[in-house]
């Protein structure tokens, strides 16, 4: 079998926290050594559907792109670029709306879920977000997404989308899979483990980013909301308990029934405690690597622009045969 291309997007908003780690970027640095190409996008294009500033979000986008690479990311062996640099991205937006249903956009969960939080603008980016993911994906003619539980729904709108255009006109688009984390698929805030660790909408004390300070972290899982019980294992009615085992899990490389079974009988204040030291394991060699990587600017720059131009050359040609399937333009 020949390896898949696989696409990712990420989106350079507020501070990466530990379920786009555990969710999504840890997957990536796997999906690099499977991709043929692997295709990792930084999607300030979504970014810009909720309220923001525009000059914060220039230095979000050289964080994350400098988090990626701390995560062990490798520009020689996948493409890492700038979601706006290739504009074939809101082209083929356009051109999908077209076999996009509006009741099917209405139906999608963040959009419910995040205009509900606006004050100000449910803006028309945030309904169409998921078209412009779907254009994300389907440029490249992925198989395989990797991406947290809450993507999902979106993956399943992009197969439709593809689906819909094949049908219309002519078979040119790939249905990719989604591909999502056995255990950390949808890690829950610390305050609220009811739901799910966010960028937007989540609470700070429950919230661990990737780049927070040791004593940071260990305040963090010292206040974790778990319950009244004295038991560590999975459990519908132990939501926190839950995610900290899985957390654990992640963080040591073994398997939630591993971690249960070397907590039985332990209080829930020591295990607390390990699962802060075994985070904040897993993230020291990342928070290092940033520190070396963020100042240089111009470095991510190149880097940027380097991928965008391996995204340009595969993209265009997508782009170029589905206008032609499409009546748009001259006749090639
Ligand atoms: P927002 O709340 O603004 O949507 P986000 O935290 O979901 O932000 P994104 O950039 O939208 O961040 O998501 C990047 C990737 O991280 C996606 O693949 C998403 O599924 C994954 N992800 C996000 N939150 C979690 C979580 N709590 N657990 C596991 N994966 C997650
Ligand atoms: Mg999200």
């Amino acid at each position: 079998m020949s390896a898949p291309i696989i696409f990712s997007g990420i989106q350079p908003t507020g501070r990466k926290h530990l379920g786009n780690y555990i969710g999504a970027i840890r997957q990536y640095v796997e999906a690099q050594e499977r991709g043929d190409p692997a295709i990792f996008c930084i999607v300030d294009l979504h970014a810009i559907s909720v309220a923001y500033d525009p000059a914060e979000l220039r230095e979000r986008l050289y964080d994350t792109t400098a988090i990626l690479l701390a995560a062990g990311l490798d520009p020689g062996r996948c493409i890492l670029f700038r979601q706006s640099d290739v504009r074939e991205h809101t082209e083929l937006t356009w051109l999908l709306s077209a076999v996009t249903s509006h009741g099917d956009l209405n139906r999608m969960h963040q959009f419910k879920d995040k205009s509900a939080r606006q004050r100000e603008l449910v803006s028309a980016a945030l309904f169409f977000y998921p078209v412009l993911m779907a254009a994300d994906v389907l440029a490249y003619r992925a198989a395989e997404v990797p991406v947290g539980h809450d993507q999902l729904q979106h993956v399943e709108l992009t197969r439709e989308i593809a689906r819909r255009f094949n049908e219309r006109f002519g078979e040119t688009l790939v249905e990719p899979e989604h591909r999502i984390p056995e255990v950390g698929a949808r890690i829950m805030d610390l305050q609220e483990p009811e739901r799910k660790m966010s960028t937007t909408g989540a609470t700070e004390a429950g919230t661990v980013y990737v780049l927070d300070e040791p004593d940071a972290i260990r305040k963090k899982f010292g206040s974790a909301v778990t319950d009244s019980g004295r038991e560590i294992v999975r459990s519908d009615e132990k939501a926190g308990i839950t995610n900290l085992i899985d957390i654990l899990a992640v963080a040591r490389g073994v398997s939630p029934d591993e971690i249960e079974t070397e907590f039985e009988g332990a209080g829930y204040g020591d295990f607390k405690k390990a699962v802060a030291e075994g985070v904040i394991e897993m993230l020291a060699p990342v928070r290092d690597r940033y520190a070396d990587l963020r100042p240089d600017e111009a470095a991510l720059e190149a880097t940027l622009a380097e991928g965008a131009e391996k995204a340009r050359a595969i993209a265009s040609k997508t782009l170029a045969e589905v206008r032609g399937r499409m009546g748009i333009g001259a006749p090639r």
